[in-house]
Parts: C-alpha cells; structure tokens; sequence
C-alpha cells in the first residue's frame, strides 16, 4: 500500500526566526507514528537550518529545484550532489512556477528529473495544465507529453521511487481547487499511462495533488483512490493548517 506523502512547499517565503518556529510546531504535532510521511521544502539558503532543526524527527527535506548539470561553473544554480550535502531526500522537477517564470521546458524538467535519481534524490515530478488548456479540453494531452518525456528519457524503470504531483495550474495559489472527481480523474489517467509501461511501478507510484489544498476540502481530496497525499503551498507556512492537512492524510 501507499503511505500518503504531505510536502509543504515553501516558495520564496520566511526568514530563519519563521522557519524556526514553523519547523518546532510542525515537530511538536507530527506523530511519527502515524501513516503519514511529511516533507518541507524550504529555499536554498536555510536547508541546512531546516535539516538541523529536523534531526531525529522522521520528516524529510527537499530542495525545490535543482540544476540538470553537475557542479561546474553555472552561477546561481545549485546541484543535486549539494542537495544531497544538506541533507535533502526528495527534489521536485518541473513546479509550474518553474515551467512558466523561468521557461523550463519539458526536455529540461526530463533533465532535471535525471539528474536527481542519478545522484540518489527522490524527484517529485509536477504536472498540470493551464486553464486556457483544461478549457480546451486538453489536460490528458497536456499531463501525458510532460510525464511522456521523463518516462521517455529515464525508462518506468526509474520511476519506481519517484513521486509525480498534479498541480493544476488555474488552482495554484488562487484559492480555486479541483474538485475530487476532477483531480481523481487526472490522477487515474497518470497512474494508467504509468501502467502502460508498468503495472507495477503504477501500483507503487505515489500521485499527489497540489493546488490550494486547504484543511477543509483535504479530507475529500485524500479520500480518492488515486491520490496519495499533497503538495502543499500557501497552506504549509501555518502549522495548523499544514498539520491539519497531514491529518486528514490519515484518518
Ligand atoms: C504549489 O505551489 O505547489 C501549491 C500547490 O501552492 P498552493 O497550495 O498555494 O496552491
């Protein structure tokens, strides 16, 4: 079975004193017993903060982008061996703040993906389509390219420790969530074209979803067949509203 994964995606947000006391009431509440994995996905500078602060708790850490290259000469950007150095676990590849600010395309999220599980991090694959392209009637299509390429450049094979999240992007810090039959429906399509390849990678792929998961509408979300847990924005960066979200991961 599945354990459910809650990651708190913290974007560009929080000074070290936030963070400090985001990640000691986030330790207080989380049961490490209980069948819920947590992940917090702070930005670059504190990660070695964050990983100090989380020793011994169970919850993991993750960086929130990495570069496709190796270490080298390329300013600014930061490797998946120095991710590793700080401690993380699991990177996402691909975020639609990403895709859509920075202009990664899908070759360079394949890339990036590559580059995590060659040096040992868990990539957390995003996935999502604009509104203009749900409205359209083109989400599968969208969803089936950008899974297509890491599935075409790393083999099922690779996926197997690997996480994909469904972010939609019209839901994505609006406050506009999909509904659970909407989101169900793109994760049951994820986890077919995954089965295509492989039934058992697809049986073993975590699937989560992401895009203004909030306490209220989690219960719902987390209660579909294929949706193991969330990605989590805005909703991360307040204790209660994180650990309530994690809560409902597991009933
Ligand atoms: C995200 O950035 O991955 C996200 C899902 O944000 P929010 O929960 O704020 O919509």
């Amino acid at each position: 079975m599945r354990v459910p994964l809650i990651a708190g995606n913290w974007k560009m947000n929080g000074r070290r004193e936030d963070i400090r006391a985001l990640v000691a009431g986030i330790r207080e509440r989380f049961n490490a017993g209980a069948r819920v994995e947590l992940l917090v996905l702070p930005s670059f500078p504190y990660l070695d903060f964050v990983a100090s602060t989380l020793e011994g708790s169970g919850i993991d850490l993750g960086g929130q982008d990495l570069s496709e290259r190796d270490d080298g000469a390329f300013t600014g950007d930061v490797s998946a061996g120095m991710l590793l150095d700080c401690g993380c676990r699991y990177v996402l590849a691909g975020h639609s703040e990403r895709r859509t600010l920075h202009g990664e395309d899908d070759q360079t999220v394949a890339a990036k993906f590559e580059t995590a599980l060659r040096a040992g991090l868990k990539p957390v694959l995003c996935v999502g389509e604009l509104l203009e392209e749900r409205d359209q009637g083109r989400t599968e299509e969208v969803v089936r390219r950008q899974l297509g390429a890491v599935v075409d450049r790393v083999g099922i094979a690779a996926l197997a420790d690997a996480v994909v999240a469904y972010e939609p992007v019209w839901a994505i810090g609006t406050g506009r969530t999909a509904s659970p039959e909407q989101a169900q429906s793109v994760h049951a399509f994820i986890r077919s074209q995954l089965a295509d390849e492989s039934a058992t990678i697809a049986g073993q792929v975590r699937i989560l979803y992401g895009g203004s998961v909030k306490p209220d509408n989690a219960v719902d979300l987390f209660a579909c067949d294929d949706i193991d847990g969330g990605l989590i924005g805005g909703a991360s960066l307040q204790v209660d509203s994180f650990m309530a979200i994690a809560e409902a991961a597991c009933p």
